[in-house]
């Protein structure tokens, strides 16, 4: 447009310079031709003045008709009127028909007019294309005689400029084709920048909206354009398209992967991930990353179950191969969940739910599996949201409580303390278990609020009993990372209900340990640096307790249940038993035994050198307001019933043979180097 413009421009401009061109090339002829005649044309001022025509006047303008470029010309009186035309010199009276023509009736009258009174040339252009008297370009110019400063009169010539004018036309086709090419040229370079600048914006646009639309590290689609994806897929099954399915992928084990080998790493593992799954995928399928490890597949024209099946098999497979990271084999596997569009679901956020509780059917049924929708499973998870709801509203109500069970020395009868178990009476559903409470507040994030809760509610507590009464409260792998630091926590529990630091026990089990173990550590070392207890709790459950007890110098551990329990059945168990006691012992770290609920258990660990006791047998979780604090309540089921002693929860004997009893491990392995 632009380029277009500049060169109709350029056209009218040469014309108009070669007009002028031509012009004053004709002015000048005219001049000189005019001055010439005037000069060489004897009774010239005669004619004028209109004293007639004089024969040799006549015989000199003949001769002078035609010279150079001039064909014709034409004498005008200083009135204005023509007197003669030079193609009339061969008339008998050459003046006859001309002198009738007054200059009045001329085209040129004011034009003639006005050079007679101004003195000055006049020029005008003319074509004579198509007519046959007339060359086809020529200027007719007007040039007054002057006698003095007087006009005299006016010679208008005729200039042939036709082979001027193509000269001037040649030169300047060829001045405007260079210009022509130079703009073409110019053009060119403008349209090739507007070209790459649109080019560039374009691209721009593109990036943009890839980004938009793309998970970044991953080049998977994202949740809100697989959500758009899911949408028209919805709607081309409506129109009686072909059904589809979505299967929601979760990386089983990619939180350890990330957290032992560092973000860089699972960055590593998530990208390999997803090229995986595109490897598996047909034209028309689609992959996206929603979000930390969870990703998600639209597969296509799916006809039945089959169809997905062998897909989620396949995807299983795919992404139970081990990783290559840095030089290292990882493997985190896959669980896959998933729904059908219109048999699992009629609108696509219920299908993405759908697909959701799936795959978590498929995570607790064991993982690296794949599960369908499954409504039980959903009925069940509602319920959990709703229990979480209802664990939140209770500990606003407070009407979470907590109960104690007494620890006590393995003698059976000094007792030693209490360890605080929390309860929640549900209105409608009665007491839920606190292994499923507790469960549902760490993955809520309340545990952090009820840890609290419970921490200052049992030191409370504790503090109203007799020294040197301990409380052992269970702590929470969560409470280790929460947004509040543990230490402080503790601190400001101690500080509020005074109660000595040494007299509260923190129990955690291993697991807090699996993780971010360098944190965990250094939060334990603090806590027992205030003079706090720290016990390892649930003994010989997990995988590697052994190896924790090298790392840190726990104060004492608490053999689980499931090895009191299996005393009696299986010598292997008592071996074992014993091992646990020999090493504990050996590092100054006492041994507690859970879950005693017979007397021959009773008899066996004390017989293998446990310290503590706790179980059934020596008195189940109570509420505060039925504790006796009585060392001595337990003898009714150790030794022939006493008639006094039967009731444990109401009996109260003086405490202080209780209280004063020094414990009898001293902890000197807490100074010993320790093995690693
Ligand atoms: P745990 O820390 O191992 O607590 C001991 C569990 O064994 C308690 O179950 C207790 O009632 C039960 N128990 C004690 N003696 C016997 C016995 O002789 N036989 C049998 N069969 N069981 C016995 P409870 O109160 O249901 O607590 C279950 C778990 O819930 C606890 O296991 C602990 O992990 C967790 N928990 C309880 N209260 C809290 C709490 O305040 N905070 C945290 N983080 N966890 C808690
Ligand atoms: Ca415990
Ligand atoms: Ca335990």
């Amino acid at each position: 447009m632009a380029g277009t413009l500049t060169v109709a421009l350029a056209g009218v401009l040469i014309q108009y310079t070669s007009t002028r061109l031509l012009e004053n090339d004709a002015e000048a002829a005219a001049v000189g031709y005019a001055h010439y005649v005037d000069e060489v044309t004897p009774g010239l001022r005669d004619l004028f003045e209109g004293r007639g025509l004089r024969s040799d006047t006549r015989e000199q303008l003949a001769r002078l008709r035609r010279m150079g470029e001039v064909f014709r010309f034409k004498l005008f009186d200083r009135e204005g009127r023509q007197i003669l035309v030079s193609d009339d010199l061969d008339h008998a009276d050459p003046l006859g028909p001309s002198r009738a023509t007054s200059l009045s009736q001329h085209r040129g009258n004011d034009r003639v007019a006005a050079i007679v009174l101004g003195g000055a040339n006049f020029i005008e252009t003319k074509s004579g294309r198509g007519k046959p008297d007339r060359p086809e370009v020529f200027v007719e110019a007007y040039v007054p005689v002057l006698q003095g400063r007087q006009v005299v009169g006016v010679v208008e010539v005729y200039v042939d400029q036709t082979a001027t004018a193509a000269r001037v036309r040649s030169a300047f086709l060829r001045v405007g084709a260079v210009v022509a090419g130079l703009l073409m040229l110019l053009g060119g370079v403008l349209a090739a920048q507007v070209w790459q600048r649109q080019a560039e914006r374009r691209r721009a646009a593109e990036r943009l909206r890839y980004l938009a639309e793309h998970d970044v590290l991953s080049g998977a689609l994202n949740r809100t354009s697989f959500h758009q994806a899911l949408q028209r897929a919805a709607w081309r099954h409506e129109k009686g398209g072909p059904g589809f399915a979505v299967l929601c992928i979760d990386l089983d084990r990619f939180k350890d992967v990330n957290d032992s080998l560092g973000h860089v790493a699972g960055d590593t593992v998530l990208c390999a991930a997803t090229e995986r799954l595109r490897g598996l995928l047909r034209h028309g399928d689609l992959v996206a990353r929603l979000g930390g490890d969870e990703f998600a597949v639209l597969q296509s024209a799916v006809l039945g179950p089959d169809d997905v099946e062998r897909l989620a098999a396949r995807i299983v497979e795919a992404l139970a191969l081990p990783y290559e990271v840095g030089g290292q084999r990882v493997s985190a596997g896959a669980s896959v969940g998933a729904a059908r569009f219109g048999v699992d679901a009629g609108t696509v956020a219920d299908l993405m739910h759908k697909a959701d509780v799936a795959v978590y059917r498929a995570k607790s049924g064991g993982r690296g599996r794949f599960s369908f929708y499954d409504a039980g499973l959903d009925q069940r998870l509602a319920d959990r949201r709703n229990l979480a709801r209802d664990l939140r509203q209770a500990l606003k109500d407070e009407v979470v409580s907590m109960h104690f069970q007494p620890l006590f020395r393995a003698d059976g009868r000094t007792l030693l303390g209490y360890e605080a178990l929390m309860r929640w009476h549900h209105p409608q559903r009665g007491a839920v278990p606190p292994t499923e409470f507790i469960a549902l507040a760490e993955e809520t994030g309340l545990i952090e609020g009820l840890g609290e809760w419970g921490l200052r509610r049992a030191c409370k507590e504790a503090a109203g009993w007799p020294a040197p009464l301990t409380v052992s409260v269970n702590l929470s792998a969560a409470q280790f990372h929460g947004e509040r630091d543990l230490v402080e926590v503790v601190a400001a529990a101690l500080k509020a209900t005074a109660l000595p630091a040494r007299r509260l026990v923190l129990e955690i089990t291993e697991s807090l340990l699996l993780s971010h173990t360098d944190d965990a550590l250094r939060t334990l070392t603090a806590l027992a640096k205030m003079g706090v207890q720290i016990a390892m709790d649930d003994f010989g459950t997990g995988y590697s307790s052994l190896a924790y007890l090298w790392r840190f110098p726990f104060d004492k551990i608490k053999i689980d249940r499931a090895f009191t329990q299996g005393l009696g059945d299986d010598e292997r168990v008592a071996l074992i038993v014993r091992s646990i006691i020999t090493l504990a012992h050996s590092m100054g770290i006492r041994v507690n035994a859970e879950g005693v609920e017979t007397g021959p258990q009773l008899e066996q660990l004390r017989r293998l050198g446990c310290d503590e006791i706790q179980g059934f047998l020596l008195g189940r979780p109570a509420p505060p307001e039925r504790l006796s604090h009585d060392g001595t309540s337990h003898l009714a089921l150790l030794q022939p019933p006493r008639p006094e002693l039967e009731d444990i929860q109401t009996q109260s004997v003086p405490l202080d043979d209780v209280a004063t009893e020094p414990m009898h491990l001293v902890c000197n392995a807490k100074t010993m180097p320790m093995p690693l």
